[in-house]
């Protein structure tokens, strides 16, 4: 019998007659709520959602066929992830079918905005033959920075190469060969901020591209400067650049996301203003990004009901009782190993070699990889990396993997050792499991060091000489920073030392920098060690 998959919401047709073809059994039941839902979900083993339709664990608890549940876009925040997770069920989105629109939108508004088309538009409207008020800006020869080189990034770089810009970009999370392979000149964000004549952010929002773009950065820009934004609206303070659009310091912006979405009239710093472009965040708006989310969707649903692996599942892929019931345990820590990791980190990550030592060198750890690669990949990520994409998206950036197993080890008994190669150095990190359960860290760049992986903290390498620990406490102590654990650890070497401070939050930049600034600490990493599992 035929495999029955329901289409809860509006899914432009295509999508649907590829299942259809397919062979699947397909219902449509628009609108329904959780009662309705409840109600019929048990016959189905796949549906297909959008993000009105709530998948709670009410209905996921009532679906007792189900093995995948698709969603037609980004946003899984309306599905009950977890839940779905603990049943087996596979979830999958659609993060690539609107990066061309996102793309095009910005060189859309990278045009717009430097030739002044909407107002030309609105001027010939309004009766007016206005040539001599719009003199615009040739792009060729200009510079084009580009902040963050991932999907959409890159695909502008392209598109702005074809215009004879010279691109270049800061993403410190992306090799220097893939900057060359795409031609784009990878340089510090300072250096970006002086040397482009157009500034366009194609970041996720994470805690550390929040506000990324304010007073400071936008005073660094070169006079004349224009700025665009269609990644994401916390990204960049438009009452800031609205002052630097004011006093003529930057010359022109083009915006398409807004901090608080829809934008209104009183929020709206721009009211007014002839050099600027501004959007109702319509850069996933095409035709072709709508078929292509319903064709994703359904190539999804039907790879997951096949049993094979789908690269845009947002949830991990099954594994054998016996083998999830072994690793089981360390997979909370393999994930913060590796967030541990990349957190010490300076330079783009270039390979990453993990060693399973005892009990774990006789299973399949291909799972533990991958919650180590995703717990690396996650801070600078976010949603977009998953357990099943982890290994793609780090193949991608050219990151090497490599997994080796030992049965004993001088150190360890049961042990995972995790070490990442940048192109500033090498990172080590052990971690182990304590009372066979709970996840420890266990060594730290050559310092034995036993301390839990969880929430905030700071590491932070120094001398070894009296008053460090004193130090720092107050310093934390006068910023209001609540020290919920500290620890010291331990080297073979005489004369440096480790010291790892729990943290109740992240804190400021200017505080590390006071920290940092102490005599005889070497460094200070914050970490934030709460993976999204
Ligand atoms: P992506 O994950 O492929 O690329 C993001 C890149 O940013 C990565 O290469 C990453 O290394 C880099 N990065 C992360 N943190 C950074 C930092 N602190 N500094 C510099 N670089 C950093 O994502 P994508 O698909 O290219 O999407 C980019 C943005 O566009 C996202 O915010 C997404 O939500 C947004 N988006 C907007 C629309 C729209 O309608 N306007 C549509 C699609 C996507």
């Amino acid at each position: 019998m035929a495999e029955k998959i329901l289409v809860t919401n509006d899914v432009q047709t295509d999508g649907v007659e590829e299942l259809k073809k397919a062979g699947y059994d397909v219902d449509i039941l628009p609108n329904m709520n959780e009662d309705e839902f409840v109600k019929v979900v048990g016959k189905y083993d796949a549906f297909i959602t959008r993000s009105m339709t709530h998948v709670t664990k009410k209905v996921i608890d009532a679906a007792d066929h189900l093995k995948v549940i698709g969603r037609a876009g980004v946003g899984v925040d309306s599905i009950d992830i977890p839940d779905a997770t603990k049943r087996g069920i596979v979830v999958v989105n659609t993060p690539e079918s609107n990066t061309l629109a996102a793309t095009e939108l910005t060189c859309g508004l990278i045009i717009g905005v430097s030739r002044f088309i909407p107002q030309a538009n609105q001027s010939i409207m309004e009766g007016r033959w206005d040539r001599k008020k719009f003199v615009g800006q040739q792009l060729q020869n200009k510079t084009i920075g580009i902040i963050g080189v991932g999907r959409i990034g890159s695909r502008v770089a392209k598109r702005m190469q074809a215009m004879e810009m010279r691109t270049i970009g800061y993403d410190p999370y992306i090799p220097r060969e893939r900057g060359d392979q795409l031609g784009v000149d990878l340089v510090d964000l300072d250096t970006l901020l002086k040397e482009s004549d157009y500034i366009t952010m194609h970041v996720p929002l994470t805690d550390e591209t929040r506000g990324m773009i304010g007073e400071d950065e936008i005073a660094k820009m070169k006079d004349g400067a224009y700025v665009i934004n269609a990644s994401r609206g916390a990204v960049l303070d438009i009452y800031a650049l609205a002052d630097a659009l004011k006093s003529g310091h930057i010359a022109g912006a083009g915006i398409d996301v807004y901090p608080k979405e829809p934008l209104t009239k009183d929020a709206n710093p721009f009211l007014g203003m002839q050099n600027v472009v501004l959007t109702p965040h319509i850069g996933a708006n095409t035709r072709e990004a709508q078929r292509a989310v319903s064709v994703d969707v359904a190539t999804g649903v039907m790879q997951a009901l096949r049993g094979e692996p789908v690269p845009t599942a947002v949830n991990m892929a099954p594994v054998s009782k016996q083998v999830y019931a072994k690793i089981k345990p360390y997979f909370e820590l393999a994930e913060r190993m590796g967030t541990l990791a990349i957190s010490l980190c300076d330079g783009a990550v270039t390979g990453v070699t993990i060693e399973y030592i005892g009990d774990l060198a006789d299973v399949d750890t291909n799972l533990l990889s991958t919650a180590v690669l995703k717990g690396i990949l996650n801070p600078v990520m976010q949603d977009s990396v998953n357990y099943v994409n982890a290994a793609l998206v780090a193949n991608n950036r050219h990151i090497a993997v490599k997994e080796t197993k030992l049965n004993s080890d001088p150190e360890f008994v049961d042990a995972i050792r995790l070490t990442l190669d940048t192109e500033k150095g090498q990172h080590k990190v052990v971690g182990t499991l304590f009372n066979k359960g709970e996840a420890r860290i266990a060594k730290i760049d050559g310092f034995r060091v036993d301390f839990e992986p969880k929430g905030y903290f700071l590491v932070a390498p120094h001398r070894d000489q009296p008053n460090m620990i004193g130090q720092i406490s107050t310093i934390l102590g006068k910023a209001g920073i609540n020290i919920t654990g500290m620890q010291v650890g331990r080297s073979e070497e005489k004369g440096q030392n480790i010291m790892t401070i729990a943290i109740e939050k992240d804190i400021p930049d200017e505080i590390l920098d006071k920290v940092r600034a102490i005599d005889g600490i070497v460094d200070v990493k914050m970490v934030c060690c709460e993976p999204q599992l």
